[in-house]
């Protein structure tokens, strides 16, 4: 396997398991860096927000996949 297809991998496990959700940034695509569009928004459970993202940038791997981006915030409030 070449590094190429090692890092898609590594980026499609990260939109599968979820990155960090920031109220300020949103959710960033782990392939190409830029911001991402949220399609669905979960309710809050105990502490925790799921989010579903997909990149828009037309050149992203992540974005001619179709894969969706899995984002999770976590309230520190408490
Ligand atoms: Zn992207």
């Amino acid at each position: 396997m070449t590094a190429a297809q090692t890092s898609i991998i590594l980026a499609v496990k990260k939109a599968e398991n979820g990155v960090d959700y920031s109220s300020r940034y949103g959710a960033i695509c782990p392939w190409c860096g830029r911001r991402t569009m949220i399609y669905k928004t979960m309710p809050w459970y105990n502490n925790t927000r799921i989010r579903y993202h997909r990149c828009t940038h037309l050149k992203c791997i992540l974005m001619t996949m179709s894969k969706t981006i899995k984002s999770v915030e976590i309230d520190q409030s408490q």
